[in-house]
């Protein structure tokens, strides 16, 4: 027998509508590409994401068919956000860090039709638009006094097409299973695959990533999103603000420490989130300016591994808890969070740094197991690592348009990451499969190496690979940024392992550079620091 409650499809304009009527007078703030700061409500954010609906049916945009953006975080991606999706079309946001020839694969690939793009990325859609595909119209988001002269003919102005709509549009009803947006994976080997999301699976992503457990918004918080609205959705917070009607303060281009300390206190911001990689910059300019967080009361770190020496600063000298999260594209993004149980607040603060050193634990929603080789489930000692996998209703089943065939074992998705679970279920990351050092038959977690290097006061970045050996198949090289002015030698980087890992874990060699490759999500690209080092000659050898 059924259940007698009313079907209403779980639909990504349900989160604005109720915005705009619970949180209508709630604020949206944007650092604008023109220079300025813009401010306006849920209330207006709605009403122009209306027009916007207007706009692309105007543009004969139909229900399924993508509209990709080239844009950082502002409140006209925002309105793009849900004027897209909440339409029935397909948003699909491109990577403007990506190589050109990859913007134009994915946008061939993925049949964009009209792509929205910021003043900034002109220069990048001049390069591709005379070889991308399917795109009909080309539209700068920004007003008829800042339209920039362009070879691209027939480039529309997103303020005209506001403009030129009424305000008054039914959202459509339809199958909550329907494509909302679509994010490629960075394809740090072979093309990027693309992953499809659904207006069901986001809005389940959405309830469970706000729970207190999880990210913990409400109403009460001011919402600074440095992960951008480009890759896995900021990591679901435009839908979540939405869904707990919290302030919302979106930072354009400008990532650099000071524009964003100066936001976060000058918009009284509670939340906020980003890879470790931006926060280092922002923790280099606070220090050095002897500048406090006077209202930031937590902020969010994933996309890679958060080093336990950055958490201990956020939280000792500014009062910033840290959430170390975990996830992928594939997964909408969010996995697990780090939040404590209530056992370890007992915990002494080692032990409570030791979990936090974690990526957390599962969200409701999701479940994961790790494997070993024979993909038998590896018991949760907090010890033994293996394959990590997943599943959820959040979760890729297939990539778009059936690429690379079917990813799932037995109904499970393999993340490529080497994980352990403890007894309460905190998984930690030991590395990702290909990262992973492995030196006579044993694994070395490149992560954990990285995250004593980076404790040394001298040092500003550090990233370790495995370099090929002739006994021992791989041993590890550190690669090491100084700070600025800051003197470290070989011997002494080398010394400050002792007693902190295992001894044989201790790099063989340490090189120093001047910086380190980041990819298209601001994380170390360690596939160009192993083509960069390959002929390296390790003393040991
Ligand atoms: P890509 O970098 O290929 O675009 P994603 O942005 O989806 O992929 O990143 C997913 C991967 O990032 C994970 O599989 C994992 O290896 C890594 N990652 C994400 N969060 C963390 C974290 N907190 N600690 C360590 N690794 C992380």
């Amino acid at each position: 027998m059924n259940g007698q409650m009313m079907q209403q499809p779980l639909l990504i304009s349900s989160l604005l509508v109720y915005a705009e009527r619970h949180h209508g007078e709630q604020e949206i703030v944007s650092r604008r590409i023109e220079g300025d700061i813009h401010r306006y409500t849920y209330r207006d954010l709605a009403a122009r994401s209306r027009r916007m609906a207007n706009a692309l049916a105007a543009l004969g945009v139909q229900a399924g068919a993508t509209v990709a953006t080239l844009a950082w975080n502002g409140y006209r991606h925002m309105e793009l956000y849900y004027a897209v999706s909440g339409s029935g079309s397909i948003l699909h946001t491109l990577n403007p860090r990506l190589h050109p020839d990859q913007v134009v694969y994915i946008a061939d690939h993925a049949e964009d039709q009209v792509l929205f793009f910021d003043l900034t990325f002109l220069p990048l859609v001049e390069a591709i638009a005379s070889r991308v595909k399917t795109i009909r119209h080309f539209v700068v988001m920004t007003d008829r006094a800042h339209m920039p002269a362009s070879k691209i003919d027939g480039l529309l102005c997103y303020e005209d097409l506001v403009d030129a709509q009424d305000d008054q549009f039914a959202w459509p009803s339809f199958d909550e299973n329907s494509a909302s947006s679509l994010c490629y994976t960075s394809g740090t080997t072979g093309n990027p695959k693309g992953v499809l999301y659904s207006h069901r699976s986001t809005l389940l992503h959405t309830y469970a990533a706000a729970l207190p457990d999880a990210l913990h918004c409400s109403a009460h918080d001011a919402v600074l999103p440095v992960v951008p609205m480009f890759h896995v959705n900021a990591w679901g917070l435009p839908y979540i603000a939405c869904m707990v009607g919290a302030k919302l303060v979106f930072p354009g281009a400008a990532l650099d420490g000071k524009s964003l300390h100066d936001l976060f206190e000058g918009e009284r911001v509670t939340l906020s989130a980003g890879v470790p990689t931006v926060w280092q910059g922002l923790l280099a300019y606070v220090e050095s300016n002897n500048l406090t967080f006077s209202t930031m009361k937590r902020t969010i770190i994933g996309g890679s591994a958060c080093p336990p020496t950055m958490m201990r600063t956020f939280q000792e000298k500014y009062g910033v808890f840290v959430l170390h999260v975990w996830g992928m594209t594939e997964m909408s993004p969010l996995g697990t969070v780090c939040n404590f149980k209530a056992r370890n607040l007992e915990q002494d603060s080692a032990e409570r740094y030791a979990v936090q050193a974690k990526q957390g634990r599962v969200v409701f929603g999701v479940d994961m197991k790790v494997v070993d080789s024979l993909g038998k489930e590896i018991p949760w000692d907090g010890e033994t690592s293996g394959e990590l996998l997943v599943r959820g209703p959040w979760i890729v089943d297939r990539y778009f348009k059936g690429e690379g065939g079917n990813p799932l074992i037995d109904g499970w998705f393999p993340t490529g990451d080497v994980a352990n679970i403890d007894v309460d279920g905190f998984m930690q990351i030991t590395d990702r499969a290909k990262d992973v050092i492995k030196s006579g038959g044993e694994w070395i977690s490149s992560i954990d190496i990285e995250n004593v290097a980076v404790a040394h006061p001298a040092v500003a970045m550090a990233a370790c690979i495995g370099i090929v050996h002739p006994k021992w198949d791989e041993r590890p090289l550190l690669v090491v940024v100084r700070k600025p002015g800051a003197e470290l030698a070989r011997e002494q980087m080398l010394e400050f392992f002792d007693g902190k890992i295992a001894k044989w874990w201790t790099p063989d060699d340490v090189v120093f550079a001047d910086t380190i490759p980041l990819g298209a999500t601001g994380k170390m690209q360690k596939t160009k620091l192993r083509e960069l080092y390959c002929a390296h000659r390790l003393p040991t050898v």
